[in-house]
């Protein structure tokens, strides 16, 4: 019987005080993992580590930690070394958009959308690769995104920066697959209800341009990716990197 146990392993959340990092939280607490979470929203940060904490009866620690700041991604890491010694998961999952279309688009605000969504990948998947390498293990889940192989409106740097997790991933998994760390990523289709997503959590009721083009008929609702997620960061999936995994109810998949 498949069981994916995480008592013992440690896990690195980002962007773990709302929407799917939240979710993704505690479904890795639930399988026995203790957890650091990241998020810059330090109210709801907080409340996250507490709930999880209760719920699960795992240690559960908050960081607050601006991803923009390279030195602010560094103290998260170290932080978390001196409270655990180690990291087994690594989930980088904060993102941000703007919508905005090409013309309007601002290089600050360009800027901020890179830094949030590919350099923090980056300098993370780095810094906390160096420590999965003297470990000899590690899972590394980045959250891309459906859009990653799709054009759309008013969101380029969005569009390009989880083009660019995409592809991140593949790369890093020929660099990091000889310490036996796995790089992998979850594209996530429509999920309504986050703060990157606004909208009615309704699937049925959700009226966003893509619903009729979905082959499910709707939009993807909490408990859609937890497999994926307990797969990638589980020693099931020792052989499996450099993918890019999209959880969309099939969106992607049509071609006309
Ligand atoms: P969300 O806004 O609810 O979650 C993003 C989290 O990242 C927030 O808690 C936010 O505070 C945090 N964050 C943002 N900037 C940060 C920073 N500078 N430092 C630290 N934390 C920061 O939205 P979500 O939909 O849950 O998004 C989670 C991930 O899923 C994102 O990478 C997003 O691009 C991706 N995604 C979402 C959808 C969707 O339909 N919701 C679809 C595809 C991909």
């Amino acid at each position: 019987m498949i069981d994916f146990d995480l008592t013992g392993k440690i896990a690195l959340v980002t962007g773990a005080a709302s929407g799917i990092g939240l979710r993704f939280a505690h479904v890795l607490a639930g399988q026995g993992a203790d957890l650091v979470l990241i998020d810059v929203k330090e109210e709801q940060l907080n409340q996250a580590a507490e709930e999880i904490g209760k719920e699960t009866g795992r240690r559960c620690v908050p960081i607050l930690c601006n991803l923009m700041e390279e030195e602010q991604i560094n103290d998260a890491v170290a932080t978390t070394m001196e409270l655990f010694g180690k990291i087994d998961i690594l989930v980088n999952n904060a993102g941000i958009g703007m919508l905005e279309s090409t013309l309007e688009h601002t290089t600050a605000n360009w800027d901020k959308v890179a830094a949030v969504d590919l350099r923090a990948t980056f300098i993370l998947s780095r810094e906390v690769g160096k420590i999965m390498r003297d470990q000899g293990y590690g899972r590394i889940i980045n959250t891309s995104s459906m859009v990653a192989f799709i054009g759309g409106p008013d969101q380029v740097s969005y569009y390009a920066m989880k083009g660019g997790v995409a592809n991140m991933t593949k790369a890093m998994a020929q660099d990091l697959g000889k310490y036996n760390i796995t790089v992998n990523s979850i594209a996530p289709g429509l999920y309504p209800g986050t703060g990157i997503v606004p909208g009615p959590i309704d699937p049925k009721s959700y009226t966003m341009y893509r619903r009729s083009k979905i082959p499910f008929g709707r939009t993807g609702i909490q408990g859609d990716m937890d497999g994926i997620l307990l797969y990638l960061a589980s020693d099931y999936s020792s052989y499996t990197t450099g993918q890019v995994i999209c959880v969309d109810g099939g969106l992607t998949a049509m071609r006309w």
